[in-house]
């Protein structure tokens, strides 16, 4: 039998990073010793406490039935009161919090909830896949809002035609930007709340990096903007806050209708987030923390390491404190950063993630990842000199 997949599969973007994953089984069956900046996963492991909570609660039979959908009361509790103390936002945890199986999940269903066919979705290049994914399987359009170096990797609504904006129903953001880890502040999304109302553009933003900083100051919510809660959503991820990846969980927290909406998607798809891992997640909101303190100062030290011996080896780097990675120019000048980052793999057996595998406006840098150790990294520096 040949199978066809479905014309939606084909729509998506090539994926640019098979190359590279073929070359990396290659180099390393010849033995050499790879160090991978290529991982967006944390290395550090899940606070103790955390791990014990779900040990715990998934041996107590209530936990083991299928979740409610929109997630345990006691977990949106959990959220609330944590933006009330972090960022002074006011959520009701029955109507304005939804969980989800991580906040992946969430962004790929939400443009189901909104987006009939030929509906334009606002997305940003270079940014996050799932973005783009998400918008062509529900048949929606997606326009590009490029993210320059000059404009601090903000996207410019003023360069997006009336035609365009007519047809627009959701923007995509995400900052702390991954992958140029750039950063947003109060004032750029009170331009975003006042930019959405007036076109009627539903806001999701992406802030999986919420607490992932290098510097003195936290990242700014996208909530806190005025009037906010009446145009979008936030999506969170415990994954990067407290090293989660793996137990799938996030939550989307913001305006009722868009929650609700999504939700209805969901309802249809899923059965909701496994409760031990719930009520984990929500220890963690409630207990962790001092985690997310040690975590940032391990990625400052790291991350100082590593710009300052990339820029002693004349690389060009986008300066931030936020995030777990570095965005740096391709140093080549008449290299791609997919050619640069083979030849770096061939020559040195180092990854690092090619630009354009983001989109198109990531070209002519590559992504670093913060996610392993200072001794790795030393020796990565010392074979990048070699
Ligand atoms: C890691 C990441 C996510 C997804 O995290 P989940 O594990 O699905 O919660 C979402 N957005 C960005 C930009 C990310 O880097």
């Amino acid at each position: 039998m040949q199978f066809k997949f479905s014309d939606r599969l084909g729509k998506l973007p090539v994926y640019l990073f098979a190359e590279i994953d073929k070359l990396k089984s290659q180099v390393k069956a010849k033995g050499v010793d790879i160090i991978s900046f290529g991982i967006g996963d944390p290395d550090l492991p899940t606070p103790k406490a955390i791990v014990d909570v779900l040990k715990k609660e998934s041996e107590i039979d209530a936990n083991q039935k299928y979740p409610s959908y929109e997630g345990l009361l006691k977990f949106r509790e959990s959220v609330s009161e944590w933006y009330k103390k972090r960022f002074n936002v006011s959520l009701d945890p029955e109507t304005e919090v939804l969980s989800l199986i991580g906040s992946k999940e969430g962004i790929g269903h939400l443009p189901l909830a909104f987006i009939n066919p030929g509906d334009v979705v606002l997305i940003p290049d270079p940014g996050y896949p799932v973005y783009m994914a998400g918008t062509i399987f529900a048949g929606g359009i997606p326009y590009i809002m490029p993210l320059k170096e000059e404009n601090d990797f903000l996207p410019d609504f003023s360069l997006i035609p009336e035609d365009i904006l007519k047809k627009a129903k959701l923007m995509f953001l995400n900052y702390p930007n991954n992958p140029t880890s750039a950063r947003a502040d109060r004032h750029f999304f009170n331009e975003v709340v006042k930019f959405a109302k007036k076109n009627e553009i539903i806001v999701a933003h992406d802030f999986a990096y919420s607490e992932v900083y290098t510097g003195e100051k936290g990242n700014d919510s996208f909530l806190e903007a005025n009037g906010a809660k009446e145009i979008g959503i936030e999506f969170h991820s415990l994954s990067k806050t407290f090293n989660m990846t793996g137990f799938r969980i996030g939550f989307a927290a913001g305006n009722e209708e868009v929650v609700k909406g999504l939700g209805a998607v969901k309802t249809n798809l899923d059965s909701g987030v496994f409760q031990a891992i719930q009520l984990a997640g929500a220890y963690g909101l409630d207990n962790e923390l001092k985690a997310v303190e040690d975590n940032n100062k391990i990625y400052k030290k790291r991350r100082e390491l590593l710009v300052g011996g990339l820029e002693k080896l004349d690389y060009k780097i986008y300066k931030s404190d936020a995030t777990f990675y570095v965005w740096a120019h391709v140093p080549k000048a008449n290299m791609t950063s997919k050619e640069f980052a083979v030849s770096l793999l061939n020559e040195t057996g180092i990854i690092v993630t090619p630009g354009s595998g983001f989109g198109g406006y990531g070209e002519g840098y590559i992504r670093f990842s913060l996610t392993i150790s200072e001794n790795r990294i030393k020796e990565a520096l010392v074979r990048m000199g070699g």
